[in-house]
């Protein structure tokens, strides 16, 4: 369901279940205000009653005190008229003997005379069958009411009581009293309810018999009574004057009293509302609070742009980083930290780069490195990753990029390299020194043979024949060619120490072996080894430093020899190299000897830098081997016993193998050279 259409009918729900609640309301107050009248009128009834019962009772009391009196005529008299003055709502008082004669009467003197226009005779039938009740059971009697007319048109409604004159079982008569049934209603409920309220005493069919009150009652507030007295029973009717109660004050009323509830329902809705929102605010404020600390920590520089190339947006690191403020930065499409003599370039770039890239270009992500330069001139590299900046709608915005400064890290490599170059040439020293004993060894030979030589040509010189010529002439020669010997020793080593350059090139294997062999050959030589060589056809092409490698090899061979030099049969010392091409893109290089070969152990630390079991050695040579090959992307690793042998070492290590190219001929060199 739409959401406009949703909110409509909740509203219309809303106004509905306010307008049910307010008619309910208005409904409820009214019959509550109905039954509050009402009871109030019953209670008013009942009231009344007991009020008029018990001024009757009253006024039976008085009359039995009266009866008491001797009726002498004159003394009877005084005391009947000051009990009329006493009660108000008695007229008469009327003294009968026994067979009905009246003897004596005595009437209030503030009403006008009851019988004056109907003689009493005509009007005693029933205070005559109250007399008689009351003889039979002995105890006073009221009379059904009756209605006397009055000169002038108006009468009133009486009620007679009889109460029964007796010495011992003798009847003396009766004394009856007539009493006024309106007066009695005019004393039966204050003055102020006499005024909001109607009092009547009604017959069985509702016929009015006396009345009083201000006003007339309207008959919707009713109520009657029942005054039970021996010998009659009168019922009395409340009747409020107030009408059915009127709609505008309680409508009013209600109103008010829904427009409470409705303000009390939509502030507890405010409230959750508020509430909601100060939670999703503290939420976003949280958030915020994380990213900021976040983007402030980082110790990437960040850097945004939009399509245009402008830069929105840096973070700390990133200042810290060219040394720029933000204010510098930001809105530039040309920024301050691009180095002037490449400014253009840059933004050639840039313009390049915003024009042809897509949001869904994931090869952007790749990084790419570029020169940048501080606020302080200085130039640094930058590693940046970039990619593209997608908005809530889904458009493409611009470009977020991570910078990094990898000034430090190019400075750290450069000095590794450097330290790397004199760790090698350090260990090509030592490999040096180590050998200069050797070859202090190996040019005695051709310099004992020079000095014999020359000896001899001395004497031939100083013999008187002089020899011949031809004699002097051999030993001369044989002079040369070791004087060329030792001289080709001391080139060999001359060589190797002085090769510096750290180019990578594409060279045949049996080159890089040409290099080594004569100073591998030599020091074999000294313990009687025998060095078998065996290059494969045709023979493999590397691409390597070739300096670097022919160390390798050097120092592979050299660890070799001197394994195999306490080897007790002369005839076992062989050291073998073998190279392989054994894959399409590597060369494998096999230095194996016959020595006593490695331990697991020892097999644990061997490539560790310093660690030699050679009192002379530096533990350098093994440790310098891996990381050259290394270096080349290469492996290197040994296995102890050789493969297939019963004992030794054999260390092995690849090098990338050059592309084949045409040029490679086809040759089949398998060199075996045997020294001893
Ligand atoms: P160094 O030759 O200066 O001792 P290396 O790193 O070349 O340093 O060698 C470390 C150790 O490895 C040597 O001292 C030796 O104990 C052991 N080692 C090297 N090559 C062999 C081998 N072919 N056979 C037995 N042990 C070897």
């Amino acid at each position: 369901m739409p959401r406009a259409r949703r909110r409509v009918l909740l509203w219309s729900a809303l106004f509905l279940l306010l307008l049910v609640a307010l008619s309910l309301l208005v409904m409820l107050t009214v019959r509550h205000e109905a039954g509050r009248a009402q009871d109030q009128v019953d209670t008013l009834a009942a009231e009344a009653a007991s009020q008029v019962r018990s001024a009757l009772l009253g006024a039976q009391q008085h009359l039995q005190e009266l009866g008491a009196q001797a009726p002498q005529a004159e003394r009877w008299r005084a005391v009947a008229a000051e009990l009329l003055l006493q009660q108000g709502a008695m007229l008469r008082i009327e003294r009968r003997e026994a067979d009905w004669r009246m003897t004596a009467h005595v009437d209030a003197p503030s009403s006008p005379p009851l019988f004056a226009a109907l003689a009493r005779r005509e009007l005693d039938a029933d205070a005559a069958a109250a007399c008689t009740a009351a003889r039979r059971i002995s105890s006073p009697v009221f009379s059904s009411s009756y209605f006397v007319p009055l000169s002038g048109g108006a009468g009133l409604e009486v009620i007679d009581l009889c109460l029964p004159l007796q010495a011992g079982t003798r009847d003396e008569g009766f004394l009856v009293a007539t009493l006024s049934l309106q007066a009695l209603l005019a004393r039966a409920l204050p003055a102020e309810q006499q005024r909001r309220h109607e009092l009547s005493f009604v017959e069985g069919d509702g016929a009015r018999l006396a009345r009083s009150g201000v006003r007339r009652g309207l008959g919707v507030y009713r109520a009657d009574s029942l005054v039970d007295l021996p010998g009659s029973t009168l019922r009395l009717r409340v009747d409020s004057v107030a009408g059915p109660p009127s709609l505008i004050p309680n409508l009013a009323t209600a109103l008010v009293l829904g427009l409470s509830v409705a303000l009390f329902a939509l502030v507890l809705l405010l409230a959750r509302d508020v509430g909601r929102r100060a939670r999703a605010e503290s939420l976003l404020a949280e958030a915020l609070a994380f990213r900021k600390a976040m983007e402030d920590s980082l110790i990437t520089g960040l850097r945004a742009r939009d399509r245009q190339g402008r830069i929105t947006y840096v973070n700390p690191a990133f200042c810290a980083m060219v040394g720029f403020a933000p204010d510098e930065l930001l809105g530039s499409t040309r920024p301050p930290y691009w180095p002037p003599e490449l400014a253009e370039f840059y933004q050639q770039r840039q313009t390049l780069r915003l024009g042809t890239r897509r949001p869904d270009d994931h090869a952007s992500r790749e990084g790419f490195e570029s020169l940048f330069m501080r606020k302080n001139g200085e130039r640094f590299a930058a590693m940046i990753y970039e990619a593209p900046l997608v908005d809530g709608q889904g458009q493409h915005a611009g470009w977020m990029s991570a910078v990094l400064d990898i000034s430090a890290q190019r400075r750290v490599e450069e000095l590794s390299r450097q330290q790397q170059e004199r760790l090698q040439a350090t260990a090509r020293l030592a490999t040096i020194g180590e050998m200069a004993s050797l070859l202090s060894h190996e040019l005695n030979q051709p310099l004992a043979a020079i000095a014999s030589y020359a000896s001899g040509s001395l004497n031939l010189i100083e013999q008187p024949d002089g020899g011949t010529p031809q004699m002097l002439h051999e030993a001369l020669q044989r002079i040369a060619e070791q004087a060329e010997r030792a001289g080709r020793v001391i080139k060999s080593v001359h060589d190797f120490v002085r090769r510096r350059e750290q180019l990578r090139e594409t060279i045949g294997v049996d080159l890089l072996l040409e290099a080594v062999l004569p100073l591998v050959r030599l020091q074999a030589r000294k313990s009687g080894t025998r060095v078998d060589v065996e290059l494969g056809a045709p023979v493999p092409r590397v691409v390597c430093d070739r300096t670097m490698v022919e160390q390798v090899l050097l120092n592979l061979a050299r660890n070799a020899i001197q394994a195999m030099e306490h080897t007790q049969d002369p005839a076992a010392r062989v050291l073998r190299i073998r190279v392989r091409q054994t894959h399409e893109r590597w060369v494998t290089f096999y230095v194996a000897d016959a020595g006593p070969g490695i331990d697991r152990e020892l097999g644990a630390r061997l490539f560790t830098p310093f660690f030699t079991t050679r009192r002379e050695g530096m533990g350098l040579g093994l440790s310098l081997c891996r990381t050259v090959v290394e270096q080349h992307g290469g492996a290197m690793d040994f296995d102890s016993p050789v493969p297939g042998a019963r004992g030794g070492t054999e260390f092995r290590f690849t090098l990338p193998a050059a592309p084949v190219t045409k040029v490679d001929v086809p040759e089949a060199l398998t060199q075996q050279t045997s020294d001893s």
